[in-house]
């Protein structure tokens, strides 16, 4: 029996770990052929999340529910990256904690690679339904740029809600930056993927862990790992600069040769370039520090999570 490994991280998800272990339950009934496995990535919280978890634990059956809880909150992308390291099921699927990933998708989603042969599946949200207008536009945009930019191909809508065969798990596992930005991974290692798309649904309980300033993190931290564009801009823009600044010393100096007596006051223009430039300066040099910062960190290498407790016992690991 092939079995389907959910990997779900929770951050203070207390009200949602037992709702969701039921939802899943209701859908592996019409799966009988398949075994499923939920494995919860406690994500250092704060409330009884962990408690939760072990209660789900105790009452499903031997095997079902696995937990790892983290030493502190390590982000969502940290948390998933555990879940994935730890992994074993022949196929693999990321969720959220708070049902706003269908789980009915999944056997939408399991017959997209078993009968119809891709790699993975993914859901893609077709509407944005109950989401702030604010947050729609952002996101949109976001596409929009990143897009344009970057080698990756990020399609408006996709979730990180998917299934994937075991040699996909192996390649997303094998990128071990830091700075993880998981849609950007998903997009960078390729293979063959359907999009399953689906209505935006709320979430059952508790509140999103999201604000406009960590999206807006999300979003820059993002471009940052994937695009290095922005060097390159800065390469031009400096030629662009000198090409300026060679026209403009070609006038003076033409002017100065023909009229050599005629005093010059250059107030205004030096000022405006000395601003300009420094600007320019100050901002390229921030630009190639972001970089910097980066490398900087994964140099450290410093793992990427810290499991402070799981029932997952390494021995059934290395049978494998
Ligand atoms: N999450 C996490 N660590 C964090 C933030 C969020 O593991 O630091 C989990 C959270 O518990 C949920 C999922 O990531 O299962 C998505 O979070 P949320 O619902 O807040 O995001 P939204 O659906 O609003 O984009
Ligand atoms: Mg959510």
């Amino acid at each position: 029996m092939k079995i389907v490994e959910l990997i779900v991280p929770c951050y203070n998800e207390e009200k949602c770990v037992a709702l969701f272990y039921e939802a899943i339950v209701d859908v592996f009934k019409e799966l009988q052929s398949y075994r499923f496995v939920i494995t919860y990535i406690d994500d250092g919280s704060k409330d009884n999340t962990l408690e939760e978890i072990k209660k789900v634990v105790s009452a499903a059956e031997e095997g079902t529910v696995q937990y790892i809880s983290l030493s502190r909150n390590f982000g969502k992308e940290s948390a998933i990256y555990a879940g994935l390291s730890k992994s074993r099921g022949d196929y693999v699927a990321l969720m959220d904690a708070d049902l706003q990933h269908p789980p009915k998708l999944l056997i939408k989603m399991i017959d997209a690679i078993e009968k119809d042969g891709y790699d993975r599946a993914t859901a893609r949200r077709v509407s944005r339904k109950g989401e702030p207008l604010i947050r729609s536009v952002f996101s949109k945009a976001f596409y929009h740029v990143i897009n344009h930019v970057t080698v990756i191909d990020l399609i408006s809508g996709s979730t990180d809600y998917c299934l994937m065969r075991r040699n996909v798990v192996a390649s997303i596992v094998s990128m071990g930056e830091r700075e993880r930005f998981t849609k950007g991974i998903y997009a960078w290692v390729g293979f063959k993927n359907k999009w399953i798309e689906y209505e935006n649904v709320e979430r059952v309980a508790g509140k999103t862990k999201w604000n406009i300033r960590g999206l807006f993190h999300y979003a820059y931290s993002g471009f940052v790992a994937f695009a290095t564009t922005p060097l390159r801009g800065i390469v031009y823009l400096g030629m662009i600069i000198t090409f300026v600044a060679f026209i403009y010393a070609m006038r003076i100096g033409i002017a100065t040769l023909r009229n050599p007596l005629v005093p010059r006051t250059g107030y205004a223009s030096i000022m405006i370039t000395m601003l300009f430039l420094g600007g320019v300066i100050i901002t390229t040099l921030g630009m190639i520090g972001e970089y910097l910062a980066r490398i900087y960190m994964e140099v450290k290498n410093r793992p990427i999570y810290i499991e402070r407790e799981t029932n997952i016992d390494s021995e059934q690991e290395s049978e494998k």
